[in-house]
């Protein structure tokens, strides 16, 4: 599971649980991965793009869902796996560029 900022602050590591890349809603794993408008887009793109199309229900559902239907190890489902965890690590990659940029840009001024 990634770390975060609801879980952070379960954890106690840290107070904002503002979502970074929208500034409106906690950062969740729902939100970052599905609900937050730009990932919710790749994500259909995604679908689309390897005729999974099925809608968005969130993370643990998009997750269950995969794990049932992606367990043919044949090659196209590998390749949609390589395709979706890539997306995964770009959003991940993209919210921690963000993140991190903006933590930078405070401890500047
Ligand atoms: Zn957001």
């Amino acid at each position: 599971m990634l770390a975060t900022k609801d879980r952070l602050c379960e954890w106690g590591i840290t107070t904002e649980v503002k979502c970074n890349l929208c500034y409106s809603e906690n950062e969740t794993m729902e939100h970052l991965f599905f609900k937050y408008g730009y990932t919710g887009y790749i994500w259909e793109r995604l679908q689309q793009y390897c005729k999974l199309c099925r809608g968005n229900s969130g993370w643990h559902e998009e997750l269950e869902w995969l794990a049932k239907h992606l367990k043919k190890d044949d090659f196209i489902n590998q390749i949609k796996k390589i395709v979706l965890g890539f997306a995964v690590y770009s959003i991940w990659k993209e919210r921690n560029k963000s993140q991190f940029q903006s933590t930078m840009k405070a401890t500047d001024t």
